[in-house]
């Protein structure tokens, strides 16, 4: 097996690479290198319509929607590039990669009109809001009410950890509308717009000084009832067909990002002297060989190597990737010493001390770690299931 991309990538990767190297060292040449998640709002949604304009924002959707029809491949490959060429992390992430294809594989024809163009034009910025006060792994507990008045779903509850959430302008929330339901039944899954006045959006403060999250307060919000996606009352399905898109592409792209991360660490032990230290020296080549072993992972499943089919293989990899990239952050403020405890400014950290700070996240986001324990020891090991609350 040629654990390789095909030749015939060649001319799609050098096409991405040449218009993402002529954006962000041209106009969006302020973006380049951005960690921060929402710092220079307006430009960061220039930069989502300029992807949308020249239709590099949605390749894996079919052309009718503003995509490509780009397949897996091509997809990983466009990923790498804007990895490579130091795109800042998208604001449009949540619609782009997790309800668009919700909508395209679920929503109606109405919805799909409604919502998809504005998605792949960059117009519209989504957040998402599952987790509640009492409801993270056990994500079916979820409390929010929503029932149907004058023709409209009036929406009361609490949303939190919701990121994008002070900047987004819609947000797809699961609320119970079966009342008295339990766990999973009697939940919708619906779109409501963030500008109305039953949504406050209030924004929490992380440890590395940026407002990345917000939690949501809905009090009276309201939603369309043909914004709902689904049956009302079948909301679960699709909120766990969304999730499966959360392990997807972008995950198994991401290698190039933390390449780039591993040569800065690498580069700055080597001009503060720490790349003598043995233990350093062990610990960065430890990370150079778990990068390798993800990477010729992500080639073995792109030449058809796995038959477990990528969103299982994806399963396990956010495991290594959330264990490495933790791992990673530690190194570099070994590497950095006091150094990385110095802020960009009073109260902000950027580059390899952000890094760190935000790396503590990724066992908890999209699943932690225990839960993803849990998911491959039941459904890929048939292990029995853990006992579930009531
Ligand atoms: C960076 C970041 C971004 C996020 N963005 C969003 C967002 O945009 N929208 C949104 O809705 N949410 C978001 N979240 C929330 C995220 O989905 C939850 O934090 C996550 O699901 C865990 O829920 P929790 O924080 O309530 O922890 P809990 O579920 O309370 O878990 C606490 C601890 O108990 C463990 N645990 C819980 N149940 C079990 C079990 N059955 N077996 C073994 N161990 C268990 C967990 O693994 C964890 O270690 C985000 C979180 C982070 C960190």
């Amino acid at each position: 097996m040629t654990l390789a991309f095909a030749p015939e990538l060649k001319p799609f990767r050098e096409e991405a690479a040449d218009w993402l190297q002529t954006q962000l060292s041209g106009p969006f040449k302020a973006l380049r290198g951005q960690t921060n998640q929402v710092d220079h709002v307006e430009e960061r949604r220039a930069w989502e319509q300029a992807l949308g304009t020249a239709r590099w924002s949605v390749i894996g959707w079919p052309e009718t929607w503003g995509g490509r029809g780009a397949s897996i491949a091509q997809q990983i490959v466009f990923a790498e590039e804007y990895a490579r060429a130091k795109g800042p992390p998208r604001v449009g992430h949540l619609g782009v990669e997790l309800l668009g294809p919700t909508l395209l594989a679920l929503g109606s024809e109405e919805q799909k009109v409604r919502f998809l163009p504005d998605i792949a034009a960059g117009r519209t910025i989504w957040c998402q809001g599952y987790s509640e006060p009492g409801a993270g792994s056990d994500l079916a507990n979820v409390k929010t009410r929503a029932r149907i008045e004058g023709g409209r779903y009036v929406v009361e509850g609490q949303k939190i950890w919701t990121s994008m959430g002070t900047i987004a302008d819609w947000i797809f929330v699961i609320a119970r509308t079966e009342p008295g339901s339990v766990g999973g039944k009697g939940l919708s899954f619906l779109l409501l717009p963030m500008d109305q006045p039953g949504v406050d959006a209030r924004p929490i403060r992380q440890m590395t000084g940026e407002a990345e999250f917000a939690e949501v307060f809905l009090d009276g919000a309201g939603a369309l009832e043909a914004d709902r996606v689904g049956a009302e009352g079948e909301g679960w399905k699709v909120a766990m067909a969304l999730l499966g898109f959360e392990r997807g592409v972008s995950t198994l792209a991401q290698q190039m990002h933390f390449r780039t991360e591993l040569d800065e660490i690498i580069s700055a032990a080597r001009s503060n002297g720490s790349a003598r230290d043995p233990l350093i020296r062990q610990k960065l080549a430890q990370a150079h060989a778990g990068l390798k072993v993800m990477r010729y992972n992500a080639l073995r499943m792109l030449s058809g190597g796995d038959d477990s089919g990528l969103s299982d293989a994806a399963l396990t990899y956010k495991l290594y990737w959330s264990r490495w990239h933790r791992d990673l952050g530690e190194l570099a403020m070994d590497v950095l010493g006091q150094q990385g405890e110095i802020g960009a400014s009073e109260d902000q950290f950027d580059g390899l001390a952000n890094m760190f700070l935000m790396s503590r996240a990724d066992t908890i986001y999209a699943g932690t770690d225990q839960i993803q324990r849990n998911i491959i020891a039941e459904r890929g090991l048939g292990l029995p299931r853990e006992p579930r609350g009531a």
